[in-house]
């Protein structure tokens, strides 16, 4: 039958198009449905078009800082923020059109439209209120549309979206969202950030390196909250040196609007209210599971805090539902999302040896100045669980290729279990620490112990060098420090 697949997914993010290609390798008919723009916001509104606006900022970063590089750069360098905020946008069109040459070449059906579930085995595709960017490039030939279709399994990979506080909702003017903030018209002289997990501090980075006077407001006692609390020390004492103003232990609880800034009302910890003016505010208080008008309720399919409850496997409470991405719970990262796809494709297709997710893995990256990268548990996760531990570190300030670099300021802390030697985390800040952090992840997934670490062989002169010696000093064998 023409409507009747093996598996349908629900969004092509990063949890959806995965999804779909590897169910294509295992020889299941496939087909995935988007209401919007193929591959999801990671491309489109996140991961990606954030990293080529950072990426401008380190550029610009570096050019300013020429001198100490011994080159001299003539006249004034200065931001073009529409040929940045172009730059940005390509590259996201460029990765939506990516996929769309990924469903082509995997013979995966592409549906344009609004899914819903009617049955566990049924989706009704209605047309989709958003605007469709058509991707760039081949665009898969056997697309279809609005109508019915039937699964074995269907798999909701919907996303989310930015969560909003009552009373200082969005408005796409004054108060941004990611979205706005991603594609500003003009640069905003002073900029207020609203949380700083890792979307609020990289929007704060961005900003800030543009030279926009940008303060940050924190209800937690650290920025980047889930971050190990020495490193999310470290970054901060480098924000503060940017000049970037960080608040603490604070909400804000009201925010009156102008013609053109936003007065926020800032409450901290000893009831004392702050009031901050700023041209604009960006509200970045975390994402909330696109799980609305799925037909999920009708079904009776568990949902929790607005995400989709799953077992290891993707798998719902109903059979033949299944759920993965952020719209199944935190983390909210893509390579989450990109693994829980091919973890349920897998089991769906009755593989042998499937391995449930284990979100201790999971590694996390910011990507911020100085960026940050994590796995695994924090020193005081460990303590609170009644863990022996044996902590090490290492400064980027004793790294030859980190002082050549002129990126002398970083930190790589690892903990091992005592008794047993087992790596249990690591946490970096400095300078591509989102790139090192992989050495960490791979040696937790092999159950690595401090013995293998150190058997290891780091070329030189890397930063990587700093990964060795931080196990090193766990030990108390830190070789250059
Ligand atoms: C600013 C920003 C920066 C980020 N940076 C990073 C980063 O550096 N690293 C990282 O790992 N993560 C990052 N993320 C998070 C990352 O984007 C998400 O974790 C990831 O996109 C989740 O993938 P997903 O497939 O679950 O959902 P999504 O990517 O959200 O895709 C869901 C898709 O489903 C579609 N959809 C929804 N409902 C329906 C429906 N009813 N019918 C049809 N289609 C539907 C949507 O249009 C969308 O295309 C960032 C997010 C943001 C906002």
């Amino acid at each position: 039958m023409a409507n009747s697949y093996d598996v349908i997914v629900i969004g092509s993010g990063p949890g959806g198009y995965i999804a779909a290609i590897r169910a294509a390798q295992l020889g299941l008919k496939v087909a995935v449905v988007e209401r919007e723009h193929l591959a999801g916001i990671c491309s489109n509104w996140g991961c990606i078009p954030t990293k080529a606006l950072l990426r401008s900022a380190e550029v610009l970063h570096l050019a300013e800082h020429a001198k100490n590089y011994g080159l001299t750069l003539e006249g004034k360098i200065s931001p073009d923020l529409q040929a940045i905020v172009k730059r940005s946008r390509g590259i996201a069109e460029r990765m939506n059109g990516g996929v769309a040459f990924l469903m082509k070449k995997n013979k995966v059906d592409v549906i344009w439209g609004e899914a819903k579930l009617t049955k566990a085995n049924e989706i009704v595709v209605a047309k989709t209120t958003k605007a469709i960017v058509q991707p760039q490039g081949p665009i898969p030939k056997n697309t279809l549309g609005e109508g019915t279709y039937t699964a074995k399994h269907i798999i909701v990979a919907t996303g989310a979206r930015p969560r909003a506080l009552p009373g200082i909702e969005p408005d796409g003017k004054l108060i941004w969202t990611y979205f706005e903030a991603m594609k500003p018209e003009e640069m905003p002289k002073s900029l207020l950030v609203m949380g700083s997990g890792a979307i609020g501090i990289e929007f704060a980075s961005f900003y800030r390196t543009m030279g926009v006077d940008v303060t940050v407001v924190e209800v937690m006692s650290q920025v980047m909250p889930v971050e190990d609390a020495e490193i999310s020390a470290f970054a901060k004492k480098q924000f503060d040196k940017q000049g970037m103003k960080i608040i603490l232990d604070a909400k804000v609880t009201k925010v009156e609007k102008s013609a053109n800034s936003v007065t926020a009302h800032v409450e901290k910890k000893d009831g004392s209210v702050e009031k901050i003016t700023a041209d604009r505010m960006i509200s970045a208080v975390g994402v909330q599971g696109n799980i609305e008008n799925l037909g999920l309720e009708a079904l009776g399919v568990k949902t929790d805090r607005g995400c989709i409850v799953i077992d290891g496997y993707g798998k719902t409470n109903v059979p033949g539902v299944y759920a993965i991405g952020d719209v199944a719970g935190p983390p909210m990262l893509a390579h989450k999302a990109e693994h829980e796809a091919v973890i349920c494709v897998e089991k769906i297709a009755g593989l042998p040896n499937v391995h449930p997710m284990d979100k201790l893995k999971i590694p996390g990256c910011t990507y911020c100045n100085p960026q940050v990268a994590s796995v695994g548990l924090t020193e005081a996760r460990a303590k609170a669980e009644g863990r022996d531990i044996r902590v090490g570190r290492f400064p980027f300030v004793a790294n030859g290729k980190a002082i050549a670099l002129g990126e002398d300021q970083g930190l790589v802390k690892t903990i091992f279990d005592k008794k047993t030697g087992e790596l249990l985390g690591a946490h970096l800040v400095g300078a591509e620490v989102t790139e090192l952090i992989q050495g960490f992840v791979v040696a937790m997934n092999l159950e690595t112990t401090e013995e293998d670490l150190m058997h290891t062989i780091f070329p030189h002169p890397t930063i990587s060098e700093t990964l060795k010696e931080s196990v090193l000093d766990a030990y108390g064998r830190a070789l250059n420090a």
